[in-house]
């Protein structure tokens, strides 16, 4: 069972489901060749998919295009179904930052035959995740930072007030069709930059308050 951890608390939680945002960012859809979605685009990831920092990500042979994308995540605390937009931040017990690592060649192949892109997005390494900050420590959630570098080269930096569907209106969203549980993770989208990854790589994710400081870090590299 994977778990997740929110700095200065006792005992990990236990990872439930995890929902993912496709084109949340106007620039990242264009990059793409997609209109900027009228309503929140929502897959899942199973939980087996999540390793932590200083973990490998192993490259599945199927795919020769496999891409980084760097996230805002949310940790939800308190469950709920039919969640208000007005009280949706009361159910977050913290904000991290993680990589939705994606097999874009085979997304793109599903996609094309109208077929369902699980693997390409739900294979073992594809969520790599930070540890967890309380909301009390990041701040308003549209003011944040997320920055990746690869081997020390920034790759992909933009702020979460760039987010089409901001953090309240996913969990609103979202919980009308699936209750939301303590434990579930939700990963809010990547802006643009995306691009491949390869055998020995060295990727760096952060998470940055509005005031500049780094939060929290998350370092994997690709086996
Ligand atoms: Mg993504």
């Amino acid at each position: 069972m994977k778990s997740a951890t929110i700095r200065g608390l006792a005992g990990p939680v236990p990872i439930q489901k995890i929902i993912c945002l496709g084109q949340n960012y106007a620039e990242h859809a264009k990059e793409l060749k997609f209109e900027v979605p009228k309503s929140p685009v929502i897959f899942l990831k199973p939980a087996s998919a999540v390793i932590y920092n200083g973990e490998q990500i192993v490259m599945p042979a199927i795919s020769n295009d496999v891409h980084h994308e760097v996230e805002l995540t949310v940790l939800i605390g308190k469950g709920g179904k039919n969640i208000s937009r007005e009280s949706a931040l009361q159910h977050v017990a913290g904000y991290g930052i993680g990589l939705d690592i994606t097999l874009r060649d085979v997304q793109f192949e599903a996609k094309q035959k109208g077929l369902p892109w699980s693997l390409a997005k739900g294979f073992d390494t594809a969520a790599p995740l930070s540890e967890f900050l309380e909301p009390s420590l990041t701040g308003d959630p549209s003011s944040l930072g997320i920055e990746l570098k690869i081997n020390g080269k920034t790759r992909q930096s933009s702020g979460t007030n760039k987010l089409v569907f901001p953090v309240d209106v996913i969990i609103s969203y979202v919980s009308q069709f699936m209750t939301l549980e303590r434990g579930d993770i939700i990963f809010t989208g990547t802006p643009e930059g995306v691009s491949r990854i390869d055998h020995g790589d060295k990727l760096e994710g952060s998470l940055i308050h509005a005031n500049g400081n780094i939060l929290t870090s998350l370092s994997v590299s690709v086996k």
